[in-house]
């Protein structure tokens, strides 16, 4: 069985100590291919150099999330655009809107979101989205744009919204959040009509640890040998085998990021 991480911050400064041997675990448990998250100019700039270190195992976003929208500027956007069109890009995001936290003002939010659009079209790259309590206006400005390239990543949404992405086209990424036995309930029912060709996996690592790892692990951090937990929490949700889910999830990740097949893995 061969899994596709399409969300794992391996720039994340908690791996710095052990990179390579959370890529070592994650190879073993399945995960051939991971596309580590650009969130700001810097992480970006992170992820590509891993990506060129690990040719064909790890790709790359390019992008600015709404927390650090004010990051982005007339001054700083030329350099995201250049680093969005590297080879070893294959999306551009994280990017969207964030009004849970508000780290950045909501108008330069719109602002940062808007330039990100205009840049995947420019590149000819899908985008990898973020959106938290901003459903209107996100989908608002998706509209306004004509996207429908995107991949709704970490969707914890409710069914409306589910249907709201899927019309305008968008892939939707799941993660640990569907292991969650309180907060992550609802996301059994949704999840089940997703069309298999739209549903892509992700760690979102070291963030969103699924809960039902047993034994425990003794660190809250989450890596992405742990993919295969989130597998089984969707086939459960859609009655499905974990090996349908991880063959769907695969095919649809390679098609939309353009990602090569690595050939038969370790494991
Ligand atoms: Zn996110």
């Amino acid at each position: 069985m061969q899994l596709i991480d399409i969300g794992a911050n391996l720039a994340h400064d908690s791996f710095d100590a052990d990179r390579d041997a959370v890529m070592a675990r994650a190879a073993a448990a399945g995960v051939a291919q991971m596309v580590v998250t650009g969130s700001s100019e810097q992480a970006t700039r992170r992820a590509i150099e891993l990506s060129r270190s690990h040719a064909g195992v790890l790709f790359a976003t390019a992008g600015v999330h709404p927390h650090h929208a004010a990051d982005l500027t007339t001054d700083t956007l030329p350099a995201l655009q250049e680093l969005a069109r590297d080879a070893r890009v294959v999306a551009v995001g994280e990017c969207g809107l964030d009004y849970f936290r508000d780290f950045s003002p909501r108008d330069l939010q719109r602002r940062a979101f808007g330039w990100q659009i205009e840049l995947a079209k420019a590149t000819g790259k899908p985008l990898f989205l973020h959106q938290r309590d901003a459903h209107e206006d996100f989908i608002a400005i998706l509209k306004q744009h004509g996207v429908t390239n995107g991949v709704a990543h970490c969707f914890t949404g409710a069914e409306r919204e589910r249907d709201a992405y899927l019309e305008q086209g968008l892939h939707i990424g799941i993660t640990g959040w569907i292991n969650d036995e309180r907060r992550g309930l609802h996301l059994r029912e949704v999840v089940k009509r997703i069309p298999a060709d739209r549903l892509m996996i992700e760690t979102d690592a070291p963030y969103l640890m699924p809960r039902d790892i047993r034994p425990a692990p003794k660190t809250r951090r989450n890596e992405p040998q742990y993919l295969p937990y989130v597998v089984r929490a969707i086939a459960s949700a859609r009655g499905e085998t974990a090996w349908s889910v991880a063959a769907a999830s695969t095919a649809a990740a390679r098609r939309f990021f353009g990602l090569p097949d690595p050939g038969p893995g370790p494991g």
